[in-house]
């Protein structure tokens, strides 16, 4: 029996026994949230197959014993299946989750999907499993920053007058034609499922659709012509139009785009890639009656997704690996190993933030009531005065983002930042001015809480790419810290065996002892980003231990 329309409960009565429960009550209803999960009804909630809990009945016993769950106790998670509840203490964490983890001999999709069916397991993706996924926005300023970052290292700092082509407009990929044109940028996003388009175009987050590449094309031109920022949503197959994109360009520069990345569920052979000349029921039909023969179709198509990839980078378009794991999936499978020759997102753009301490910081208004947001972008713009491109951030998301379940805002937050923020937010729920209270959590892309070589720390300074010491060391310092509840998970992003990240979210509940804790966790978990960069000889995050006073024993400050 499903469940398919789970929302969480609204205003600031008590359904739990206290706040910390009560915000992983409603985030975990909110994960399933129709506006909110891809597909609610099989508890999937983005990233391909990425679940809130194990099945409908294991959602069913979380929700009562969250109900149930007193200020001193702790329930246990494991992969999607409440399985204990302990005596800790009060600033303990409520819940603590573990999703999708396998010893590592054993750590492949196979025997992940062997363990599934057997219904041992569940794949929890990042924010999926750990309840803190607040729909597109949340990817939409991690992907706004990103092209900016691009635009600013090869096109003079604006993505005006240029094309961005792109692939996968699912719950994550969704975010990238707004954030292209938040950029100045014009979009092409290639999506074979019609109701996906469809989708964004009616959130907002894409301007039009298009069913033929001609007319894409043109369209295309017209606003790159005019430096008129415009997202079309293109319904076709990606590994038709990038190689027809490639052969188009020979004779026609002008088509040859700016920017190309993709954000298909690539991480994914079985469930994420649909295959070139297959419908999307025709590839259901296949992967159920003939898996091995589906995933060599799916390689087919990847392979030559990946080469008109790197055509496009030789004919001088800005290519990069947008975190799904195209490249590892053609290396593993079809020694494909130039495919490493695109650069991933994070060391081309995003590791300066990170040896910073800087990363996703987002919070959501427990009251249901988007005032509470907006109260709170007003608080980042009066604590953060100088940080302008901070300030267009937050005042583009009030205007263009429209939220989806509980009103929710995120934006990139450095060391020290996050945790005078979190004080803010429980103080501003202490005066009333906020109607409940704020549950504040990241993402587990975030400079101390992911090892995942493909990805985040793909060629790390001092090539400690694949040590997963980090994160398990962050998860036990945030529950050391009291965070409300902490999850460690395996596989998100680039999928079982690439991947070992952790996730933290914290309540600003207004009282003293939430503001202890805020304080606590928000200065150690992004703490644990400068002390793992420090550690991999980035100056940067040296510097920035030394001049925010973080503790390193073995780095001379
Ligand atoms: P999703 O499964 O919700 O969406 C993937 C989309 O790709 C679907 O809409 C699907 O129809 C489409 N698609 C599949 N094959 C296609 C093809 N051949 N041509 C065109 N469209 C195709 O996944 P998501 O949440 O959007 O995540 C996408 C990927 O990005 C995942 O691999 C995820 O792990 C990764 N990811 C990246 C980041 C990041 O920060 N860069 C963050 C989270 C997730």
């Amino acid at each position: 029996m499903g469940d398919s329309s789970i929302r969480a409960p609204v205003g600031s009565g008590l359904s739990c026994k206290g706040w910390h429960q009560e915000a992983a009550l409603r985030m975990l209803m909110n994960n399933l949230d129709p506006e909110v999960a891809e597909r609610p009804d099989e508890l999937i909630v983005y990233g391909g197959t990425g679940k809130a809990a194990r099945n409908h009945e294991c959602y069913r016993q979380i929700v009562r014993t969250l109900k149930r769950l007193e200020n001193d106790e702790t329930l246990l998670v494991q992969s999607g299946k409440p399985v204990g509840v302990f005596r800790t203490h009060d600033e303990a964490p409520r819940v603590l989750i573990s999703n999708s983890q396998l010893v590592p001999r054993w750590a492949t999709w196979k025997e992940f999907r062997r363990l599934e069916e057997l219904g041992l397991t569940m794949y929890g993706q990042m924010t999926a499993g750990s309840w803190i996924y607040i729909g597109t926005q949340g990817i939409l300023q991690g992907t706004y920053e990103t092209f900016a970052a691009c635009a600013e290292k090869h096109f003079q700092g604006s993505l005006a007058g240029r094309f961005v082509l792109t692939a996968g407009l699912g719950g994550m990929g969704g975010a990238q034609p707004l954030a292209a044109t938040m950029n100045g940028g014009v979009c092409l996003a290639v999506e074979v499922d019609e109701s996906r388009v469809r989708k964004r175009v009616e959130t907002g987050y894409c301007d039009r659709i298009s069913y033929d590449l001609d007319e894409a094309l043109d369209l295309v031109a017209g606003a790159v012509a005019e430096k008129k920022p415009l997202s079309v949503g293109l319904v076709a197959n990606i590994a038709d139009v990038m190689p027809g994109i490639v052969n188009r360009s020979s004779g026609d520069t002008s088509v040859l785009p700016d920017v190309v990345t993709d954000q298909t569920s690539a991480h994914d052979l079985r469930e994420g890639y649909i295959p070139s000349g297959y419908t999307l029921k025709e590839a259901s039909e296949l992967r159920r009656k003939d898996p091995e023969k589906y995933d060599h179709q799916v390689l087919d198509s990847m392979v030559r997704h990946v080469e008109a990839m790197l055509e496009l980078k030789k004919r001088g378009s800005a290519v990069f690996d947008y975190g799904n794991n195209l490249r590892g999936q053609v290396a593993d499978y079809r020694d494909m190993h130039k495919a490493f020759q695109i650069p991933g997102f994070v060391p081309e753009f995003i590791r300066p933030l990170f040896c910073k301490g800087a990363g996703p910081f987002r919070w959501a208004a427990l009251s249901g009531d988007p005032n509470d947001i907006r109260r709170t972008d007003q608080a980042v713009l009066e604590i953060f005065p100088d940080k302008d491109h901070l300030a267009r951030w937050i005042r583009k998301a009030g205007e263009k983002v429209h939220f989806q379940g509980l009103p929710a805002r995120i934006c990139w937050l450095e060391y020290g930042e996050r945790a005078e923020l979190g004080a803010h937010f429980n103080e501003l729920v202490r005066k009333g001015e906020l109607k409940a209270p704020v549950v504040i959590g990241r993402d587990h892309l975030d400079t101390g809480s992911v090892a995942s070589p493909n990805r985040e720390t793909e060629g790390m300074r001092d090539g400690s790419d694949a040590i997963a010491d980090w994160p398990l060391l962050n998860a036990m310092l945030n529950t050391a810290c009291g965070a409300s509840w902490v999850s460690l998970h395996h596989g998100g992003g680039v999928g079982i065996g690439y991947s070992i990240h952790a996730g933290m979210v914290c309540v600003a509940d207004g009282t003293g002892s939430g503001g202890r804790r805020l304080q606590r966790v928000l200065t150690a978990d992004p703490g644990t980003g400068v002390m793992r960069h420090a550690d991999a000889g980035y100056e940067e995050a040296v510097r920035t231990a030394r001049e925010r006073g973080v503790d390193l024993p073995s780095i001379q400050n």
